[in-house]
């Protein structure tokens, strides 16, 4: 029995891929209706509730989670009764945006010039060392684009900082790059360490739409500067499970905007796309057990449902491919599923993926019109 904190759609497509295993789930969620308790045993509770946290950790193997704003006492407080996995400094180093870019400077990994804005009076000081344009982000809590402003000149500068009312921020300087891609990581509890192909990603309003398994173009030593970054990753942090980490590509490089300590979207399409997925060797690094292969099997594109479901016929009349709902109530901007299409021939895929977009398109029109 493996308990997960967080029962969103991570924690359900874990249980998934843990089921033919053999492996039975617990979650821990404060919400009543979260994804995961549709497949499991879901405790409904604060992740800094003692009494919770006792009821979750009763009978439990090892503790994982899915979402990286578990308080990093909470991981502690399991830790110091049972495995938990990956280890709670990934979570610390993970959620405060100044303190990860200083953990990838201090293992020179490249990542974008940046600079603390604690204060007011630390702007100028910032906005010097970065240049504009910039990003003004929020340090904490922010994902999707939540948190963050685009600023072009001292004066959208000054105006974004009135937006975030005194959390502490990070100003970074705005990358022109190529394209975003992420490396997704494992390494077990042995220490066996594997990488899939980097997978390239694309946003729309800051939410990713789209995935690329694997990325086109990629040559070897890309591949290999990616592998070796998160080798250090790896390392420093005695990681145990799946990391994510995504990059900027500019002139043949990678820099590094950060890191997840969990299974993550850009990864949905090794489901299919690969012959074992992130879901799969997430678990077996956590359980010691030997970790599956990372090849991919064909072009994948994954793409993701986001605030409205189109026809699930009409999907599923497209040839080959998969649909995977997360059990949601439709929101704006909210990640209701994704759909995954693989082909050996990058032509059909294309012609498929046009088939999706287009009922994609209709059910966004048809919502924005009701
Ligand atoms: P994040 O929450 O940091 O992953 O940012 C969400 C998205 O905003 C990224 O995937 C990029 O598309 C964009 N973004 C974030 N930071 C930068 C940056 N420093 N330069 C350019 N684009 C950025």
């Amino acid at each position: 029995m493996i308990g997960i904190l967080g029962g969103g759609q991570l924690g359900r497509m874990l249980a998934l891929a843990g089921y033919p295993l053999g492996l039975r789930f617990r979650f821990l969620d404060a919400a009543p209706d979260a994804p995961a308790g549709q497949l499991g045993e879901c405790i409904v509770g604060a992740f800094d509730d003692p009494s919770s946290l006792e009821r979750f950790a009763q009978g439990l193997e090892l503790v994982t989670y899915e979402f990286e704003n578990v308080p990093v006492d909470t991981a502690r407080f399991l830790a110091a009764r049972l495995p938990v996995y990956p280890p709670p400094q990934a979570l610390a180093a993970a959620q405060d945006r100044f303190v990860e870019k200083t953990f990838f400077q201090d293992l020179e990994i490249p990542t974008p010039l940046f600079a603390a804005v604690d204060h007011h009076s630390s702007l100028a000081t910032a906005a010097a060392r970065v240049g504009c344009p910039a990003v003004l982000k929020t340090r904490r809590f922010g994902y999707d684009g939540k948190g963050q402003c685009l600023v072009r000149d001292a004066a959208e500068l000054e105006r974004a900082w009135g937006k975030f009312h005194d959390v502490p921020l990070i100003l970074e300087s705005f990358v022109h790059f190529e394209r975003e891609v992420s490396l997704l990581a494992a390494r077990s509890r042995r220490g066996e360490t594997v990488y899939y192909p980097l997978v390239e990603n694309h946003h729309h309003h800051g939410i990713l739409c789209r995935s690329l398994l694997p990325a086109p173009g990629i040559t070897p030593e890309l591949q290999l500067q990616a592998e070796q970054y998160a080798a250090r990753l790896l390392d420093a942090l005695q990681y145990v499970g799946v990391l994510a980490i995504e990059f900027f590509q500019r002139d043949g490089q990678l820099l590094v905007n950060e890191m997840a300590p969990r299974v993550h979207n850009s990864g949905h399409g090794t489901i299919e796309g690969a012959t074992t997925s992130q879901f799969e060797n997430h678990l077996r690094a956590v359980l010691g057990l030997p970790l599956g292969s990372t090849a991919s099997t064909g072009h994948t594109i994954m793409v993701n449902l986001i605030g409205t479901l189109p026809p699930v016929a009409e999907v599923l009349a497209i040839p080959g491919a998969h649909l995977h709902l997360y059990g949601k109530a439709p929101r704006p901007r909210r990640k209701l599923g994704h759909v995954t299409l693989r082909h050996g021939d990058p032509s059909t895929l294309a012609a498929r993926l046009a088939q999706l977009q287009d009922l994609l398109d209709e059910s966004n029109g048809a919502h924005s019109s009701r």
